[in-house]
């Protein structure tokens, strides 16, 4: 999963039809899901499905702890119409006391099969993640795991699922899940587990474009957008993605699918926000991320796709104990996403680079972003990164103020500041011999399988680093992931030669992150940050001139010395003073109050970048390098 660093909303992220007879193909034991979302665009999603079963009691269970999500957020709460029955009578349903996402019911005698009907209804801004509408009125993103039940105490590998799916006319689609064929609207996949059900969402929409991508097994690049227009992909671009697939490939060594797709969705309707799948990845950005000028060096985008892809090798094959989990039912721990989530966002940035996604100078100033982010994270002088991973559950769902004190979801970003530092005392260490470029080959490489997941622990990790370099790494980590420090870790960015410094006017990166999330970006000044949208205030970073004057989320920002809000009026009252103390006064309207905020403020605007520091030999431009 990917979430922007400063994301301002909780992510817009994201007919009992009995369609054409079930497939003939399916065996006995498969249960069959039939899906209606021609009615998608409003929000709903119809299903039929029919499970096989014996007389008895049975306890049946909706999606609950979502792989990539690492949360039990399946939308439970989104479900409507829900009716069992069997041979055409009704089959009465209690749902669990403590358990919101079971359900219970007894099978009469003589019934086989199950009929199960239910609807999915979503909502555009929706507090929770996963309840969020995913379609709009051109493209719909169908996730399996919000459109099925299965039986409780089954292993997910052990059930068999056959799914059939029924889109508005004409509409289009990308998708890993085998297709068996596909008749006017209406596609049959072929029968699969339950795992690869769920792990293998599908892209629809009527302006919708495939491309091949090269790659041994095949990769596809599907595109589904709000308009035609956001579909011009330029060939320089569709270059850079198909290096993307040869720069991974050459990384890891090996392949763990049997063919990748990914799924990209363009809207501003669905916003932003990536999840992972073995053979394919969702991908939702802005519409124009292909062809606004801005947006074309946004890191969030073109960090995402590589992020989602990586996660196929680190996240999918290799995966932490604690999530890998047998069915979505059983809690998963979050302890070891600072190797999940935060060695991907680090391969994410390198392989941006590598594949030319992002230009070398965009690639450092994602990196410079990435460093003047961390130390806004006040948080850390009261709570250890590892801490973040644990109770990773708590930090995607909590709200987006104040995060700079909770630190939310640290171990994306930390993390991947900590595999730099691994990576530039590999490459001093061994005089440039090895990197972690190794351990990628041994951790995740050969040889090469269909998708299969192999667990590791903690040990495991270490073990593969002494592997390719003895060292202390269990110091190395135990002390990064546990200590108490106020101070962001740069020590692999001086380590790689290069220092964060702050340039008056913003960089293309920045811009195009502003452009993206609709953001203004003060906290390197100021220290908040706003929405364009009703200049409300995002966050607050502590120790600011905004955080003494007491400043706090949720309010909105009115006027700057004396006049109306916007953009170049605050911009402009950075530039005015030079760097004399002086104070900005701020008109807030906080609740149904308004007030006057004197901010005391010496300097200029100020907009990360990096240095290049000549104490230590330059080790970040090897890195971001291509292989190949
Ligand atoms: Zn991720």
């Amino acid at each position: 999963m990917r979430v922007s660093r400063r994301r301002p909303v909780a992510a817009a992220l994201y007919c009992t039809l009995l369609l054409a007879a079930a497939h003939g193909a399916h065996a006995a034991s498969a249960a069959r899901v039939e899906v209606d979302a021609r009615e998608a665009p409003r929000g709903i999603e119809h299903v039929h499905l029919v499970l096989p079963v014996k007389p008895g009691k049975l306890t049946l269970l909706y999606p609950k702890w979502l792989p990539g999500e690492h949360s039990p957020d399946g939308p439970v709460a989104g479900i409507s119409g829900l009716k069992f029955s069997g041979k055409g009578q009704t089959i009465a349903w209690q749902r669990d006391l403590d358990n919101m996402h079971a359900f219970h019911l007894t099978i009469p005698s003589g019934t086989a099969e199950l009929d199960v009907v239910f609807e999915v209804d979503a909502v555009p801004g929706a507090t929770d993640n996963n309840a969020l509408r995913t379609s709009t009125e051109s493209l719909s993103l169908i996730l399996w795991n919000q459109l099925l039940l299965y039986p409780a105490g089954a292993q997910s590998d052990d059930l068999q699922y056959t799914a059939k799916l029924r889109l508005p006319a004409g509409w289009e689609m990308g998708t890993a899940l085998p297709r068996v064929g596909t008749t006017a609207d209406v596609t049959q996949f072929a029968q699969v587990s339950l795992t690869t059900l769920i792990d293998s969402p599908v892209l629809s929409g009527r302006h919708f474009k495939t491309l091949e991508l090269g790659g041994t097994p095949a990769v596809y690049l599907h595109l589904a957008a709000d308009s035609d227009a956001a579909l011009d992909m330029s060939a320089a671009a569709t270059a850079q993605f198909r290096k993307l697939v040869q720069e991974a490939t050459a990384l890891f060594g090996a392949t763990h699918y049997s063919e990748y797709h990914f799924l990209w969705t363009l809207s501003d309707q669905i916003g932003f926000e990536g999840i992972e799948h073995h053979q394919s990845s969702d991908n939702r950005s802005s519409e124009r991320s292909l062809i606004d000028d801005d947006l074309r060096h946004s890191h969030n985008i073109y960090e995402l796709l590589p992020h989602e892809y990586v996660h196929s090798w680190n996240g999918k094959y290799r995966r932490p104990v604690g999530l890998a989990t047998g069915n979505y039912d059983a809690p998963m721990r979050g302890d070891l996403l600072w190797v999940y989530e935060g060695l991907t966002e680090y391969l994410g940035m390198v392989l941006s680079a590598r594949s030319g996604l992002l230009s070398p100078a965009d690639a450092r100033n994602s990196w410079a972003e990435a460093a003047a982010w961390l130390q806004t994270r006040a948080g850390r002088d009261w709570r250890p990164l590892s801490d973040t991973a644990i109770a990773a559950q708590l930090g995607y769902t909590q709200s987006v103020g104040w995060r700079q004190r909770t630190r939310a979801t640290d171990f994306y970003v930390e993390s991947a500041m900590l595999w730099l530092e691994a990576d530039t005392l590999i490459r001093t260490t061994t005089h440039g011999a090895k990197s972690l470029d190794d351990f990628c080959r041994l951790f995740h490489g050969a040889p090469s399988t269909p998708p299969k997941v192999v667990p590791y622990d903690f040990n495991d990790v270490i073990k593969a680093l002494n592997t390719v370099m003895p060292y202390d790494w269990r110091g190395f980590w135990t002390d990064r992931l546990n200590r108490v420090r106020a101070e962001a870790p740069l020590e692999g960015l001086h380590a790689g030669g290069w220092r964060l410094a702050f340039d008056a006017e913003p960089s293309p990166v920045e811009k195009g992150e502003s452009v993206a999330t609709k953001t203004t970006n003060l906290y390197y000044s100021l220290g908040i940050s706003l929405k364009d949208e009703g200049a409300a205030i995002v966050d607050v970073v502590p120790g600011t001139p905004a955080d003494a004057a007491g400043l706090a989320p949720d309010s909105n920002v009115i006027a700057v010395n004396g006049r109306k809000y916007s953009k170049d009026v605050v911009e402009d009252a950075l530039k005015a003073g030079g760097t004399e103390p002086r104070t900005i006064d701020l008109l807030i309207q906080k609740d149904d109050t308004f007030k006057t905020i004197e901010v005391h403020y010496a300097g200029h605007a100020r907009h990360p970048r990096l240095e290049r520091d000549a104490a230590a030999p330059d080790l970040l431009t090897p890195i971001l390098s291509p292989r190949t």
